[in-house]
């Protein structure tokens, strides 16, 4: 047994570290589907048991690897250079919801649609509903700053998290931000730390902000004849002054995919579906519903579909929240990319990837919260097409950013998109980066490899 492994043993005990196959194979991959096996899972219950861990790495010079539930999309959980991956699996309560102050402390390993579940009893609401919400933790949330359907009216991970407690690699254990909705003190190492993927530091505690839960819910799904006018509907719906919490899409084989896999047919003569949920008290959606009524004509729609009641509403949304399982079943190699453009391009990117799938030959298939202009690009080759892998997404992130869009909307880069993270950042910027990473983590121990 290696020395570092051995001290980890001796300090926090067998219950909390392991090493055997049982344990380090099944945290040696995520949802990227790579395989990086650990060398040592640990477990840890409180703070205190990752500042110890965390000086055994510094003393021994040993990569560490955070990890919530490993559903991560570009491979930020894999611990590339073996060490010690810590699951935040047992640090999963909710500490304390402050119905006063409409605020919440929660550990990271909390599953994120159990905090929106429990907080609802009280009146409240937590919206940041990532697709993976029934599995993914609250502390992986954050570490990418998800997003999801609601994200479109409520914003993002970051719009809802006041304060973090973050545990460094030498085991300083910092806190940032507060309690409170306002604060502007110094610079904002809160948001430094949301998004940055476990490279700068590791988040035993967080702040988050609640708000009022809406009264009421309505969800629209409106089947378009062609895929054009969908794409196009997204800009229509926003410039008529609706304001729906969700906005998402399916293209033509994102639909068939999910039936298929829920083994369920579609209609027919649909090409796209656009997804739009409403909230808010009766009169609000009510209104809202009327206006989307009169927005697209006959010619246009396949289908209206309006629901209300609750599992009517659900049935609509696991068509949408199953593509990804469904996708996944391809025996293809899938390339799943998570771009955002301006709504303004939505059109002309869309096109435009449907042209580059056609000239590669590739199975394409698009969806996602579309409203906040993120298209789930997804690339299906075979494996004599893989060679063309990088020539393929070199072309479609050049495309992106011509047009002002971003790599990443939600997904992160981890080591998915790190050859190309250079398309976006300048030079300049990536140098601050480094600066930043090494103000936290000047020996490279902490989640090596990942983002740059
Ligand atoms: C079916 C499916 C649907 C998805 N839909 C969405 C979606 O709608 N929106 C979206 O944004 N994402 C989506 N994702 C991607 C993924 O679920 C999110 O990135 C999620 O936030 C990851 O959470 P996790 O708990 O699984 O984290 P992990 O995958 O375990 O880790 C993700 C990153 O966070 C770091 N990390 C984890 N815990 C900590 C911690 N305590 N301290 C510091 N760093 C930490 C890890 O090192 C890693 O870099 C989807 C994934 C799947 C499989």
């Amino acid at each position: 047994m290696k020395d570092y492994v051995k001290a980890l043993m001796d300090t926090l005990g067998n219950k909390k570290v392991k090493i055997t196959r049982e344990y380090v194979e099944t945290h040696s991959f995520d949802a990227m589907r790579k395989k990086y096996l650990p060398e040592v899972v640990i477990f840890p219950e409180k703070t205190e048991d990752v500042v110890k861990a965390t000086k055994i790495a510094s003393k021994h010079k040993v990569p560490v690897t955070p990890r919530g539930a490993g559903t991560g999309m570009t491979g930020g959980a894999l611990p590339l250079k073996g060490g010690i991956l810590i699951s935040f699996s047992k640090m999963n309560k909710i500490l304390k919801i402050n119905v006063e102050d409409t605020t919440a402390i929660v550990q990271p390993g909390v599953v994120t649609y159990d905090f929106i579940k429990e907080v609802e009893k009280y009146g409240l609401f937590y919206p940041p509903d990532p697709a993976s919400y029934r599995t993914s933790t609250i502390g992986g949330n954050v570490a990418e700053n998800a997003g999801g359907p609601r994200c479109f009216k409520y914003g993002v991970t970051k719009n809802y998290i006041l304060g973090l407690e973050a545990v460094m690699i030498d085991g300083t254990v910092i806190k940032t931000g507060g309690k409170t909705i306002k604060n502007v003190v110094g610079y904002n190492l809160t948001d430094l730390l949301i998004g940055s993927e476990g490279t700068l530091a590791i988040i035993t505690e967080i702040i988050t902000k609640l708000i009022p839960k809406p009264q009421k819910r309505g969800v629209v799904r409106l089947g378009f004849r062609s895929l054009g006018d969908a794409v196009k509907g997204v800009n229509k719906v926003i410039t008529n002054g609706l304001f729906p919490s969700a906005l998402e899409f399916m293209d033509k084989s994102a639909i068939e995919e999910v039936y298929r896999f829920l083994g369920l047919t579609p209609k027919e003569n649909i090409s796209a579906y656009l997804i739009l949920e409403f909230d808010g008290n009766k009169k609000e959606i009510d209104s809202q519903i009327d206006v989307i009524k009169g927005l697209f004509n006959e010619s246009e729609l396949e289908e209206f579909l309006y629901a209300t009641d609750p599992e009517e509403m659900d049935k609509i949304w696991q068509i949408r929240r199953n593509i990804a399982g469904a996708v996944s079943k391809s025996d293809l190699l899938k390339y799943n990319e998570d771009i955002a453009v301006p709504r303004g391009k939505l059109t002309e990117v869309v096109d435009y990837i449907y042209e580059l799938g056609e000239s590669y030959k590739v199975k394409t298939i698009l969806f996602g919260h579309i409203g906040d202009g993120n298209i789930h690009t997804n690339f299906f080759l075979t494996e004599e097409q893989v060679p063309f892998v990088e020539e393929l997404l070199g072309k479609l992130f050049r495309k992106v950013i011509e047009v002002g869009g971003v790599l990443s909307g939600e997904h992160g880069i981890g080591i998915a998109k790190k050859d190309f993270i250079d398309y976006q950042l300048s030079p300049k910027i990536l140098q601050i980066h480094r600066e930043i990473k090494n103000i936290f983590d000047p020996e490279n121990l902490l989640n090596p490899g990942k983002v740059f």
